[in-house]
């Protein structure tokens, strides 16, 4: 799924590391690995990759990532799946 890309800073996600605990599940759960691990906490190494699919979200354990989850991803999936380039939303 690599052509998948948002529009340049249109993405909700936003992230407080202060509230991270280091338990590596959201650079698990990210299809497009926008979360990366460094010394013990996540940092967001591509957020303009992010598609709103909330997984990161949902499976924090300590509140650190919000996004407003929507239809980005299934949009860019159909997107991709008819050869359409591009920004998705
Ligand atoms: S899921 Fe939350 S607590 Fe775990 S590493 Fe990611 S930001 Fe930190
Ligand atoms: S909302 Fe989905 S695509 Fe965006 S950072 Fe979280 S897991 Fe990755």
């Amino acid at each position: 799924m690599s052509k998948f890309k948002y529009l340049e800073d249109v993405v909700t996600l936003e992230y407080d590391q202060e509230k991270c605990v280091g338990c590596t599940m959201c650079t698990i759960v990210c299809p497009h690995e926008v979360f990366r691990m460094e010394a013990k906490k996540a940092f967001l190494l591509a957020r303009n990759l992010c598609m709103e699919c909330g997984a990161c979200m949902r499976n924090c354990p300590a509140g650190a990532i919000t996004v407003e989850a929507g239809e980005g991803c299934v949009r860019g999936i159909i997107n991709e799946l008819l050869g359409i380039e591009g920004p998705c939303c």
